[in-house]
């Protein structure tokens, strides 16, 4: 049985799928903080299968020892965060409570349970801004905002862990800038208020809830000036967790990966995109850049190809096509 944390969650509802098509047992937490209980039965509708799941705290020890005695857990998927940029420099301390605080509740918890196989979503975010892209698993980390020190302060927990017992066997993943949706239609994003990032906001001006998209500048140092990513599809990324656990279970040595595709996109090629696959103009206006931005940067994935056999394969016409598919069937998201 493999526990799911976070498990409603944008990334955590992808990888509950793959999961349970690629033959596995999952057992599901989540405290629906970011998330909507809706996610369950559009997941038994897709997998024909009676989920597992329970509503709790990550950071509530009650709760997981409960979790831990009902079910033989033979390793984590560890999704449950809080991961709003900007609302961290807001308020550290719910980040670090949060995120750190259940990172190590967990810990404890499953070292108690003899559990000691873990996946760990990290974030490109723990390379602050990259000195050059693409960007390599060994390049600096220096992360620029509380958010992406939860990140980094994570893994290096678990690194100590690892130093002090051999038999824990870890999967660092570094995920770059996951957009798209389930073809279905069924999942996708759903952001509680008002969205930060890029994909939901173009999807929100193509269905008309928003008037038109700012560009946080366009005199950047890239090609078309617009600021650039390596944007990969949730379901690519959900299957390299299944990859990543079956990893792990077979007993090779702990890694750490970027999960992206290689190929950065600026916002005007992501916003060309979305107008090819809705058929009608997306309406932008440049406005200046957003305090803490990066112009550029995206992933070398090739440790991750090697050691995995994992490799990103849907392209950005499909992200948007799959985005759309999802925003325009649920036009309020998981409330619709
Ligand atoms: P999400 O907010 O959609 O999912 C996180 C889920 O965790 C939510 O369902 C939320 O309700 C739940 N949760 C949060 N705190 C919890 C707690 N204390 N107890 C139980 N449940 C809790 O976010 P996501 O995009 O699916 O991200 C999943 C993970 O991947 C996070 O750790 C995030 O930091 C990381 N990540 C995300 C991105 C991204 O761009 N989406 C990029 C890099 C890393
Ligand atoms: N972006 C933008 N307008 C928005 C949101 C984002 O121009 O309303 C740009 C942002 O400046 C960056 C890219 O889109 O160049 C991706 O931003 P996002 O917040 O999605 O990801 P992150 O910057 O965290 O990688």
């Amino acid at each position: 049985m493999i526990l799911l944390t976070g498990a409603t969650g944008y990334i955590g509802s992808h990888t509950w799928l793959e999961l349970l098509l690629a033959g596995h047992q999952v057992v599901g937490i989540d405290n629906f903080v970011n998330s909507s209980p809706v996610v369950l039965k559009r997941l038994e509708a897709l997998s024909g299968k009676k989920l597992n799941f329970i509503q709790g705290d990550v950071c509530d020890p009650i709760v997981l020892e409960a979790l831990f005695k009902k079910h033989a857990i033979k390793g984590v998927i560890h999704f449950a965060a809080l991961k709003a940029v900007g609302e961290s420099s807001a308020k550290p301390i719910l980040y670090y409570e949060n995120n750190i605080g259940g990172l190590i509740n967990l810990l404890q918890i499953m070292q108690e349970n003899d559990c000691r196989n873990f996946v760990f979503s990290s974030s490109a975010c723990v390379y602050g801004d990259p000195e050059k892209s693409p960007v390599k698993e060994d390049s600096d980390l220096k992360p620029e905002n509380p958010y992406g020190q939860t990140k980094l302060m994570g893994e290096q927990i678990l690194r100590d862990l690892e130093a002090s017992d051999p038999r824990w066997r870890v999967a660092y993943l570094r995920y770059f800038n996951p957009i798209g949706a389930h073809e279905s239609g069924l999942i996708g994003e759903d952001p509680m208020g008002v969205p930060n990032n890029l994909a939901p906001l173009v999807s929100r001006v193509a269905a008309g809830r928003m008037d038109e998209l700012n560009i946080y500048g366009d005199d950047w140092d890239t090609p078309d000036g617009t600021g650039v990513r390596d944007y990969i599809h949730v379901v690519d990324l959900a299957n390299g967790h299944v990859k990543a656990i079956e990893y792990i279970f077979s007993g090779k040595p702990s890694l750490t990966v970027n999960l992206g595709t290689g190929v950065g996109y600026s916002v005007m090629d992501v916003v060309r995109a979305y107008e090819d696959v809705v058929g009608q103009p997306i309406r932008c206006k440049v406005i200046d850049r957003r305090p803490g931005d990066v112009a550029l940067y995206f992933a070398d994935p090739s440790r991750a190809e090697a050691l995995l056999g994992w490799k990103a394969v849907r392209s950005l016409k499909q992200m948007c096509a799959d985005g759309w598919r999802w925003q325009s069937q649920n036009p309020l998201g998981y409330k619709s």
